[in-house]
C-alpha cells in the first residue's frame, strides 16, 4: 500500500536510497511552495454543445517552482495528498478559483477539483462555505469535481458532507467517469449532478465498442437527469459525434486549452456578448 511504501523499500533495497532522498526533497520543496505563493490556477472553458456557448471553466492547478520549473498536477497532487498538504493547498485553490470567478459574467460556473483527503478532513464543508462568502460567488455557480476514490470511503462523513454542500446549491461532478471499478453503484448511493466521461473514451471514439460505451453513458445521464460532460475533446469529428448523441457539454483543446485567468476572462466576456 502507498502509505507504507516509503519505509518498506528503504529497508530492503539500499539502492533506492537516492529515490527516498529525492522524494524527501520534493516534500520539503512542496511544503515551502505554499507560503512562497508558487502555485497557480489555469482555467479551461466548458461548452454547452447544443448552444455552442461557454457555460463555465475548470480550475487546474500548476506549481511554478523556481528550481523544478513548471510541475504538472499529476506529479505533485499525489504527494501533497500523502503529506496532508492538500488540505491547505485545496483551500487555497477553492478561494482563488472563486475569487477569479467572481469577476466573470453572471451565470458562468467555476469547477474545482477536490481530493478525497480534503473531503475526509472534516473541515471541508466549512472551507467551501468560507470561500463562497469570501468571494461573493453564489453556491449554484460552484461545481466540485470528485473522483470515485472519494466515494469508496465507507464512513458517513463523505455522504454527509456531499449532502450538506448540495443542499446549499453546490453541484457535484463525478470526474474521470468510466475509469474506476463500480461507477454505477456510486450513482445510486451518492448525490451527483454531473458525470465527466474520461478523455480516454473520447480519444478512442472511432472504435465501435468505445462509441457504444460513450453513447450508453450519455443515455444514462439523460435518464438519470445528470449532466454529461465529455472530456478531452480535440477534434471536430469527436464533437460532431457528441452533438449527434446529444451529449450536454464538452471540454478539451478543441474548445479551449487551460489558460491564465486574464485570458479566460476575455474569452468568457466575448462568449456572453455573442
Ligand atoms: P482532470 O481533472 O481530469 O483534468 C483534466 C486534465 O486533462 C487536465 O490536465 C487538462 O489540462 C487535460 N486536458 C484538457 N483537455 C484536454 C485535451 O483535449 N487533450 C488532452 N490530452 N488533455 C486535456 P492537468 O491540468 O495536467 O491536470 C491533471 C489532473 O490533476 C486533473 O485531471 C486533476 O485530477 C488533477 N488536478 C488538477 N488541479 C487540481 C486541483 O486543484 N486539486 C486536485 N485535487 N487535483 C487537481
Ligand atoms: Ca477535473
Ligand atoms: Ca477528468
Ligand atoms: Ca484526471
Amino acid at each position: 500500500a502507498k502509505s507504507e511504501g516509503r519505509n518498506v523499500y528503504r529497508f530492503f533495497e539500499p539502492g533506492m536510497d537516492a529515490m527516498v532522498r529525492a522524494r524527501r526533497a520534493l516534500e520539503t520543496d512542496l511544503e515551502a511552495a505554499l507560503p512562497r505563493r508558487e502555485f497557480e490556477l489555469d482555467f479551461q472553458p466548458i461548452m454547452n454543445i447544443a448552444s455552442s456557448e461557454i457555460v463555465g471553466a475548470e480550475a487546474l492547478m500548476r506549481w511554478r517552482s523556481p528550481i523544478r520549473g513548471l510541475v504538472p498536477p499529476d506529479d505533485f497532487i499525489p504527494v501533497a495528498e500523502e503529506i496532508g498538504l492538500i488540505v491547505p493547498l485545496g483551500e487555497w485553490a477553492l478561494r482563488k478559483a472563486c475569487t477569479v470567478a467572481a469577476g466573470w459574467p453572471r451565470g458562468l460556473r467555476i469547477a474545482v477539483n477536490v481530493s478525497a483527503v480534503q473531503i475526509k478532513s472534516g473541515t471541508f464543508a466549512r472551507s467551501v462555505i468560507s470561500a463562497l462568502a469570501f468571494s461573493g460567488v453564489p453556491a449554484d455557480r460552484l461545481e466540485l469535481e470528485i473522483t470515485e476514490t472519494v466515494l469508496m470511503d465507507e464512513s458517513d462523513t463523505v455522504l454527509k458532507t456531499l449532502r450538506q454542500l448540495r443542499n446549499l446549491g453546490i453541484r457535484i461532478a463525478l470526474d474521470d467517469f468510466g475509469t474506476g471499478y463500480s461507477s454505477l453503484g456510486y450513482l445510486r448511493r451518492f448525490p451527483v449532478d454531473k458525470i465527466k466521461i474520461d478523455r480516454s473514451f473520447i480519444r478512442d471514439i472511432d472504435n465501435r465498442d468505445t462509441a457504444a460505451i460513450v453513447r450508453t453513458v450519455i443515455g444514462l445521464g439523460a435518464q438519470l437527469g445528470i449532466t454529461v460532460t465529455a472530456e478531452g475533446v480535440e477534434t471536430e469529428a469527436q464533437l460532431e459525434f457528441l452533438r449527434k448523441e446529444s451529449c450536454v457539454e464538452a471540454q478539451g483543446y478543441l474548445i479551449g486549452v487551460p489558460s491564465k485567468a486574464t485570458d479566460i476572462q476575455r474569452l468568457l466576456k466575448a462568449s456572453v456578448a455573442l
